[in-house]
């Protein structure tokens, strides 16, 4: 399998390039140069998560100097379940994170790790990795690379922007990974990444990557419990499983849309976001104008501009069908709390402020009379964002073994002026 830019203006390569690379050299995001078709046969013996993931990697790796390292990848970065839950007939959770951080992005960021350690394994400078996060990412990302050789990772992020928990997730890792809290704001964290990694002076001296979302090493990986949930219900039902997805930069639920585009089972594939509605208008009108992002209760998805859009037009122009199989929901914060109260006083059923998105979106299909099969994506375990859901539900939320984990360790980070000559001296410093 080779990989092109979605804006046509980059040699074509094989994904490891594209791993090392992040954003093609014209600006635009790598694809795949075309789609597989994959035969649901492949998936018949129903193997566990890592056995789909494996199966359904493979045309991806096709011809990759990773190819026969596919096996040790996908049991690395899949040594966790996404189990699918019924909730009652046709309605079902899939819960993404049951993780070392938590949330979903630990899928994408522990594949990308296994995979940049064996790129990285005859290198003779560490590979320093620059994460700007407004909370999830960072720790994700920090966990996957913790103690691997070779490879650091400088986390910026949001002094005061982040929930306690996730600000103790940051610091709480040390050896290879320094964490910088930024006296600015998001924003800030990412023009001062974006800022080195444009720096051709100081990438001769210091090798520099990122692990943001656009990476294929995270978005890709995202397919597989998609693929592992839908084949699941496709072999008991018959059926295709629709999805409500909650989404912010697009990485999660373009995986969804690229596991129905290589054959697997999916059914329709609902967006759901939070009050930042560029993908709901532009669902609606095939408008698209990016916008500032507003604050919100669920600031995972707090995007105003989806880095990964420019994968779905091109989903979109290469599969002209795509477009009937997207719907998108833009989800205000009252109807996000009056979920999370409503659902908890009728089941006991406790979400995150993310997952609210989706469960409103599966209230609303339901009450529009739609019986089809329904799996709402749960990103996130409510534990992580206490503060929202726990004056709303009236009790604590119960901590997962390894969030306490996590908590229990010592945290620290060191404070950055928000300049990037600060930054600079930052790396430099600690080569
Ligand atoms: C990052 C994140 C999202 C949004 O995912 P995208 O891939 O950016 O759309 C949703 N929920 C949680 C909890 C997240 O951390």
């Amino acid at each position: 399998m080779r990989y092109v830019s979605t804006r046509g203006r980059a040699p074509v390569v094989p994904l490891s390039d594209t791993l090392r690379a992040g954003l093609a050299p014209d600006g635009g995001l790598y694809v795949p140069a075309e789609l597989p078709k994959l035969a649901i046969e492949r998936f018949d013996d129903g193997s566990d998560l890592a056995g789909t993931a494996e199966r359904l990697l493979e045309p991806f790796f096709e011809e990759d100097e990773l190819r026969s390292d596919l096996r040790q990848i996908v049991e690395e970065a899949f040594d966790f379940e996404a189990p699918l839950r019924a909730l009652g007939e046709q309605t079902y959770v899939l819960e993404l994170f049951h993780g070392p951080t938590a949330a979903f992005k630990d899928f994408g960021a522990r594949f990308l790790a296994a995979c940049m350690v064996r790129l990285r394994a005859e290198s003779e400078r560490p590979l320093t990795i620059l994460v700007a996060t407004s909370g999830d990412t960072g720790a994700a990302v920090a966990a996957a690379f913790h103690r691997k050789p070779g490879i650091r990772v400088v986390i910026l992020y949001p002094e005061d922007r982040v929930s306690p928990r996730q600000a103790h997730q940051l610091g709480c890792f040390g050896h290879n990974i320094t964490t910088l809290k930024v006296r600015g704001s998001f924003d800030d964290c990412q023009r001062l990444v974006k800022q080195a990694l444009g720096d051709e002076d100081l990438q001769a001296r210091v090798d520099l990557s990122s692990a943001n979302s656009i990476s294929l090493g995270r978005l890709l990986p995202q397919m597989a419990y998609y693929a592992h949930a839908a084949l699941a219900v496709h072999r008991s039902t018959g059926k295709r499983l629709n999805f409500a997805i909650p989404t912010g930069n697009l990485g999660n639920g373009l995986a969804a849309l690229l596991a129905r585009a290589v054959n697997i089972p999916v059914g329709r594939v609902t967006l759901a976001t939070n009050a930042n509605d560029v993908l709901a208008v532009w669902a609606a009108t095939d408008e698209y104008s990016a916008r500032e992002s507003v604050a919100t209760v669920a600031n995972a998805m707090d995007v105003g501009a989806p880095s990964n859009f420019e994968r779905l037009l091109w989903l979109v122009a290469i599969n002209p069908d795509a477009r009937r199989w997207i719907e998108a929901v833009s989800v205000d914060d009252e109807s996000i709390r009056s979920t999370i109260r409503r659902h908890h006083n009728a089941s006991d059923e406790i979400y995150c402020p993310h997952t609210a998105t989706a469960v409103h979106v599966h209230d609303l299909l339901r009450e529009s009379g739609d019986t089809e099969p329904l799996a709402v994506v749960s990103t996130a375990h409510p534990a992580k964002f206490e503060s929202i859901v726990e004056p709303l539900c009236g009790r604590n939320v119960e901590i997962p073994p390894a969030l306490a984990e996590l908590l229990a360790r010592t945290s620290s980070a060191d404070s950055l002026e928000p300049s990037y000559a600060a930054l600079r001296r930052r790396l430099l410093e600690a080569r």
